[in-house]
């Protein structure tokens, strides 16, 4: 998308971009990622044909914080078999089988033992459902449970053909550096494996929007990270602690591709210019949605908005995790999540970036009564079609407000305006020499 483009995409340009992002989805989709290995390698390989990516490697064993790169995992293969070899579980047929992080093993087991490694979702009897065993020494299945059932009473083999032994963990950076060193961050996690709301919906619309940004002007700097979750971002906290600070503003993205209503969840500081304006735009976006404060549960935000940092970045989602069974399941799959949704989100994420990127502060250089704006053809010029008023009355509150003290945001928000129209005004009234930007009071808030 070109720059004007991105202020206003058409609803085609929006309808493309959640067929393509789609695309990369079926893509990512039968690797098998984890929180390190060569699944995470293969992945960011592939998000770097669409964006310029830097890919970093911390070996195991460093520090970070109060925790330590583990052991890298890749695994080649696993599966259960019957007594006539038949794999009855088979990791071919779905990554979910395997318990992520499994250690090792090559063992003839009986059905008791086998069972106590075995994970179901009775009230879902078709799904199979999605473990981690990150930070514990253990190996497992997964299974739906209407197969569970039908397990017969034998001996059965079992193999998990995995290394668990020192490599790296491995991060994606993306970097686009814009007028000020002031940085936008946009955090996606990339360590599930076969799974499309969590994750890959956050992977796609974070490396569109990473495409949108890439090709036009930009004011703000943007630092994009693809990272295993939770030691993803310690690790890039820890590594980069002396220049956390220039993270002004920021949004972790995740399940953005279901069909539920929009979901903010703010970040720890509550109000920081990134919740209002996330706030200012959904109320105007004419769609359901919902505001949840911070908690420390749930994504990397939990990270950034650590005590140490408290950085000024929020969630952005459609349905929380907790509140839709397909989470952590085989159902949360390529159908669950559509173009469209996966549009809107990325249209939704452009919209509050465009209101940070034009947020400017400006000064009325008429102050002293209003501007005569009838003989400088003011309303004429904006006038003729049914926002004529909501225009005019934009007009008079840019004027009344531009003292200094007010951003454009600000007065978006105290005449319960759209912050494009109140932008629109703006940039009407510099044309006609009616405002002056205040250089570096771009945030008065
Ligand atoms: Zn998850």
């Amino acid at each position: 998308m070109s720059h004007t483009d991105l202020n206003s995409p058409t609803f085609s340009q929006i309808a493309d971009a959640g067929k393509e992002m789609h695309r990369l989805m079926e893509d990512l989709f039968p690797i098998c990622r984890s929180i390190t290995g060569n699944g995470v390698r293969e992945t960011l390989r592939r998000i770097g044909q669409h964006v310029p990516l830097d890919v970093r490697e911390v070996p195991t064993g460093t520090q970070v914080f109060d925790w330590v790169v583990p052991n890298e995992w890749n695994i080649a293969d696993a599966y259960v078999s019957d007594t006539k070899g038949n794999r009855i579980i088979d990791i071919r047929k779905s990554n979910l089988h395997v318990v992520n992080y499994s250690r090792p093993i090559r063992a003839t087991v009986a059905l008791s033992e086998l069972k106590e490694h075995l994970h179901t979702i009775p009230e879902h009897p078709d799904w199979i459902p999605y473990r981690t065993s990150y930070y514990s020494d253990n190996w497992g299945f997964c299974l739906s449970h209407k197969q569970f059932l039908e397990l017969k009473d034998e001996a059965y083999q079992v193999v998990i053909d995995a290394t668990l032994e020192s490599g790296h963990l491995t991060y994606g950076e993306c970097y686009l550096p814009g007028e000020i060193s002031d940085e936008v961050l946009i955090s996606c996690h990339v360590c599930h494996p076969s799974l499309c709301n969590d994750n890959l919906s956050g992977i796609a619309v974070a490396t569109f929007l990473a495409k949108a940004l890439g090709s036009s002007h930009r004011r703000y700097s943007y630092r994009f990270l693809f990272v295993p979750g939770t030691i993803g971002p310690i690790t890039w906290l820890a590594l980069n602690a002396a220049q956390v600070s220039r993270i002004k503003h920021g949004l972790v993205l995740t399940g953005v591709g279901d069909s539920g209503p929009f979901t903010y969840k703010t970040s720890r500081q509550g109000n920081a210019l990134i919740d209002q304006i996330m706030s200012h735009t959904l109320r105007h976006s004419g769609k359901p949605y919902s505001i949840i404060e911070f908690f420390p549960y749930g994504y990397d935000e939990r990270q950034y908005c650590s005590p140490g940092f408290d950085l000024s970045v929020g969630c952005f989602m459609r349905t929380p995790h907790s509140q839709y069974p397909e989470y952590h399941t085989s159902a949360d799959n390529l159908a669950f999540v559509q173009p469209d949704q996966l549009g809107d989100s990325l249209f939704q994420c452009l919209t509050a970036l465009m209101v940070l990127e034009n947020n400017r502060t400006f000064l009325n250089q008429n102050p002293y009564g209003e501007p005569q704006l009838g003989k400088r053809g003011l309303y004429k010029q904006i006038g003729g079609d049914s926002d004529k008023a909501k225009k005019e009355m934009a007009l008079l509150w840019v004027l009344n407000l531009c003292d200094g003290r007010h951003s454009l945001f600000d007065i978006a928000e105290r005449s319960g305006q759209k912050f494009e129209t109140v932008h629109a005004a703006a940039e009407i009234l510099v044309e006609h020499g009616l405002l002056k930007e205040l250089p570096g009071a771009s945030e008065v808030c």
